[in-house]
């Protein structure tokens, strides 16, 4: 089957007009897209109705050139909090093979417990104690440092050990002597006490 690139057929209104040199198909399975028009489509993650626009199309199956086949199945919203999960997902692989090559360094161990938070955070799963060994491995090498003992508290937090996680919490402000960057840690801690 060929298709003429030169075609332009009549276009609905409010169509843009495609350019099927520039797409990725199969012309036995396919027929290029001579334009595009908005598409309604629901949002497989939240539910909620979202427009695959005209020009969004056109930059996927041209700019981008992904296969005629993919199709936009998340709302933009998911669709960053996709992004966001895949970010968080590499940076603890990272953590993990950089523990891997320094096992006894504190920070690469801090990073660890840190990317379990936020991987379980983000995902909802996924194991909490390799992070809190990490957590406390960190402390052995480097006692009193403020970092390691906030990520343990918020483990046991997410454990589902609020006694733990106290005690951990108050020797973190106990610690915590205006380091740079960790405002929002102290924030939660000083939260987390007050509220029980
Ligand atoms: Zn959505």
């Amino acid at each position: 089957m060929q298709y003429d690139p030169d075609y332009e057929p009549k276009m609905p209104v409010g169509a843009v007009r495609g350019d099927i040199r520039r797409q990725d198909y199969c012309p036995m399975c396919h027929v290029p897209r001579y334009y595009y028009v908005d598409e309604p489509r629901t949002c497989v993650q939240c539910g909620e109705a979202f427009t695959f626009g005209a020009a969004e199309q056109k930059h996927w199956y041209e700019t981008l050139q992904f296969f005629a086949d993919s199709i936009a199945i998340r709302c933009l919203d998911c669709r960053k909090q996709q992004r966001g999960k895949v970010a968080i997902t590499r940076q603890l692989v990272a953590a993990l093979a950089a523990q891997a090559r320094s096992p006894d360094d504190p920070a690469c161990l801090i990073e660890v417990a840190e990317a379990r938070v936020r991987y379980r955070e983000a995902h909802g799963t996924g194991a909490l104690d390799s992070g809190l060994a990490a957590a406390r491995r960190a402390q052995k090498f480097w006692p009193d440092q403020p970092r390691a003992i906030f990520w343990e508290g918020r483990l046991q937090e997410l454990a589902g050990r609020p006694v733990k996680a106290r005690a951990c919490y108050q020797r973190f402000l106990d610690a915590y002597s205006g380091q740079r960057g960790l405002q929002p840690q102290r924030r939660h801690a000083e939260e987390f006490l007050a509220s029980e």
